[in-house]
């Protein structure tokens, strides 16, 4: 009785092997041609960013060089954006309505204490994107913001907010992306 539930279970093993190999081998070109998930497009509308549309436009493109699940794009003319980027006299800040699309506002008065304008951008579409702030905290951190000072001009996102950006859209996670931060997010 022992012996046979030991060769039954060797047995399975085997039959475990064999179908993973099988598995493997077919699978390998089947990988090969399909391409990877589409990215989730959310376009934004800079037309009323003023001076900052070139550094809105960058912190736009430094996501999409950052993560693979999510694109931002410029809106088509006449297209209604899932983020509208405003400029204004006040501290930069977000409104996220939903995961991936609000308002944000590139304020001036950062901009005048000497913050960088591409940081800024990348920084408060991070929040658009559903990550919060991380401050205080290090240059090397995106979410830090201003907590990182003025001499801070790294404009992009450090492995963890690439990988959380990932998470909040990618397909397997996509029903358990966390709700975004509702309300003004100031800087
Ligand atoms: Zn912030």
């Amino acid at each position: 009785m022992h012996v046979r539930t030991l060769t039954g279970g060797l047995a399975a093993a085997c039959l475990i092997s064999l179908a993973m190999a099988g598995g493997h081998a077919a699978a390998a070109p089947h990988v090969a041609s399909v391409p990877a998930a589409a990215a989730r497009v959310l376009t934004y509308d800079a037309g009323g960013s003023a001076e900052f549309r070139s550094a809105v436009d960058r912190g736009a493109a430094i996501w999409n060089e950052s993560v693979d699940a999510v694109e931002l794009r410029p809106a088509a003319a006449g297209q209604r954006a899932n983020i509208r980027v405003l400029a204004d006299d006040g501290w930069p800040r977000a409104l996220p309505t939903t995961l991936g699309s609000g308002t944000v506002y590139i304020g001036r008065q950062a901009v005048d204490q000497g913050y960088d304008t591409v940081r800024i951008s990348a920084h408060e579409l991070g929040h658009i994107l559903g990550l919060p702030d991380r401050k205080p905290g290090p240059c090397s951190s995106l979410m830090s913001g201003s907590s990182a000072g003025t001499s801070c001009t790294n404009r992009y996102p450090n492995s963890a907010e690439k990988a959380e950006v990932e998470g909040n859209f990618g397909g397997a996670l996509v029903g358990r992306a966390p709700a975004p931060h509702r309300g003004v997010i100031v800087d």
